[in-house]
């Protein structure tokens, strides 16, 4: 059984993909991704030794060799150009994947499609993606085991495209589509960082000397949350 966080990951791909999973551990999306549709094909990378022996593993039990390879390296060094339309990099922070796409740019040329699905910190991944002309054209926020996770995908495109230009900070950290859809696990995640921005906040202007930016910032903050919340 695949976790639902991943489930949404696989959602996110059109069929017949022909994809990497970057950081894949034990190969459990591209495994059920195969397995689901006869005609995808993946590449399995993985950077440490331990999770590259259990996605090997993992791809042997499902009889899957033929249409998933598995490699060894870091990020997208692992692939030759022009290898792969879709490049998927899930469960990681966002800074780290961000990372790995910036290390790996020259990979990126010839891919359709992006999908992230970061732990945290997915406003590195929209500005990654803003600054190196792709475009956001999908996000979805889900609720697992207590935990809220934001899967995004971004094609070459243009990088405004569903930003509104006055709104572009705001945007670009709590996601253009998903205060569009304002669904209900996208105003729990509000609440929750509601609480910990006030509790900053709190403890900023307990200082001798508060920050001032640092203080407009939070408020500016907790005020887009306050409008999602009231919404
Ligand atoms: N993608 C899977 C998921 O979402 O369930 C596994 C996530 S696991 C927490 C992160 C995996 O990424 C680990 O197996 C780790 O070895 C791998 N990883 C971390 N940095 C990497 C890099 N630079 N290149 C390839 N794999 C990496």
């Amino acid at each position: 059984q695949l976790s639902k966080r991943l489930e949404k990951v696989a959602e996110f791909l059109p069929s017949q993909a022909k994809f990497a999973d970057i950081g894949s551990d034990h190969a459990y999306l591209p495994c059920y991704v195969c397995l689901r549709d006869p005609y995808a094909q993946a590449i399995a990378g993985e950077v440490n030794r331990g999770p590259y022996d259990s996605a090997l593993q993992e791809v042997k039990a499902q009889e899957l060799q033929d249409r998933i390879e598995v490699r060894l390296g870091d990020g997208l060094e692992v692939l030759k150009r022009d290898e792969v339309d879709q490049i998927v990099i899930a469960g990681m922070g966002g800074p780290l994947i961000r990372d790995i796409l910036d290390r790996g740019k020259d990979k990126l040329t010839a891919v359709k499609r992006i999908i992230v699905q970061p732990n945290i910190g997915a406003k590195s991944l929209r500005k990654w993606f803003f600054e190196h002309g792709f475009s956001l054209v999908e996000e979805t926020i889900l609720e697992e085991n207590n935990h809220i996770y934001e899967v995004l995908a971004a094609e070459p495109g243009d990088p405004h495209a569903g930003y509104h230009q006055e709104d572009l900070e705001k945007e670009m950290w709590l996601g253009p589509r998903l205060l569009e859809q304002r669904t209900a696990v996208f105003k729990e995640y509000c609440k929750v960082e509601r609480v910990k921005k006030e509790k900053v906040l709190y403890q900023l202007k307990q200082a001798k000397e508060p920050q001032l930016e640092k203080v407009n910032n939070l408020t500016q903050e907790i005020n887009w949350l306050k409008e999602v919340l009231d919404s």
